[in-house]
């Protein structure tokens, strides 16, 4: 099927058979193939500059802070003092960007396998890839598996902002990079990782919950609203190696003042403890 037609994105993968979100486009603003994927960045009509990585649609300017916040905040304030943070992935900069806000944060490495993608995320998303300036982040380019193995009981917080496990990201998923992330956390160590969703994906993240409980502590599921995920819904696999840890309540609370002087419009310490309440079908398949 085309992707792009009668001025239409279709977002076809067989990671959602049977069904694809749409969204109509008034410009193609760039395209190429880069070394690792397809690359596309579109101007939608109603959610803004979109960023598409292999036909399959990463952020979207209008609903991406929902995705952003989550994946950032739910680590950081689960942990009594996340100064040093690794990011795997991340290249459009929008979680970088929550990351460096946060004020228990002193540095942040961020180690994404293309580097086009930041690039032209730096060009066509600034509202995103703002977080690239800040004096807290450095970058590293490379394959974030690898990056693993080098680096020992270093970080507080590691977050894994990856594209689908099909692809470049598909060694992400893999209960060795679990491993390699346990190693790579200094004592009571968090980490959170994008966890698909549970709308489409139950099985994988029920396999990977348990492959998790063999390797930390403290293992949960939790997840955030997003009208142009597939389903509309993305889940954060976050795990401790505090068995102490309860990763439900946020050890550091935001209090309103807080919230909107970092210009937080999704997250909160309520949607932090909301974030961890499932649907009765995904909680029994996980508890199994
Ligand atoms: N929030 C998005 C989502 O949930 O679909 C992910 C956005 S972010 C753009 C994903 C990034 O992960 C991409 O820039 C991609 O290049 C990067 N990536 C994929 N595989 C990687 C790997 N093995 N190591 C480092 N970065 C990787």
């Amino acid at each position: 099927m085309n992707k792009l037609k009668d001025g239409w994105f279709s977002e076809v993968s067989d990671l959602w058979p049977g069904q694809c979100m749409s969204l109509e486009i008034e410009q193609v603003l760039h395209k190429e193939k880069s070394d690792f994927q397809d690359i596309m960045i579109l101007k939608s009509k109603s959610f803004g500059t979109v960023l598409v990585l292999d036909g399959v649609i990463q952020c979207t300017e209008r609903d991406e802070f929902a995705y952003q916040e989550m994946i950032a905040n739910l680590p950081l304030n689960s942990h009594p003092c996340p100064k040093k943070v690794l990011v795997i992935g991340g290249g459009d900069g929008g979680v970088l960007r929550e990351i460096v806000k946060h004020p228990d944060v002193e540095t942040v490495d961020l180690c994404e396998i293309d580097k086009k993608v930041i690039e032209l995320s730096q060009k066509y998303l600034p509202q995103l890839a703002c977080g690239f300036s800040s004096p807290k982040c450095k970058i590293h380019y490379g394959d974030g598996f690898k990056f693993m193995e080098n680096h020992k009981n270093e970080f507080d917080v590691i977050i894994t902002d990856s594209s689908d496990p099909i692809g470049p990201a598909s060694s992400l998923f893999e209960k060795s990079y679990y491993e390699l992330m346990k190693n790579a956390l200094k004592p009571n160590g968090i980490i959170c990782n994008q966890g698909e969703s549970m709308w489409l994906h139950l099985d994988l993240i029920k396999s990977m919950k348990n492959f998790c409980h063999q390797i930390y502590p403290v293992v949960e599921y939790c997840y955030t609203t997003i009208p142009t995920y597939p389903s509309g819904q993305i889940g954060f696999l976050i795990c401790s190696t505090n068995p102490e840890s309860n990763l439900k309540e946020p050890v550091r609370e935001f209090s309103a003042e807080e919230v909107k002087k970092l210009g937080l419009r999704y997250y909160n310490s309520d949607i932090h403890r909301a974030s961890f309440v499932l649907p009765e079908f995904v909680r029994q398949a996980l508890s199994q």
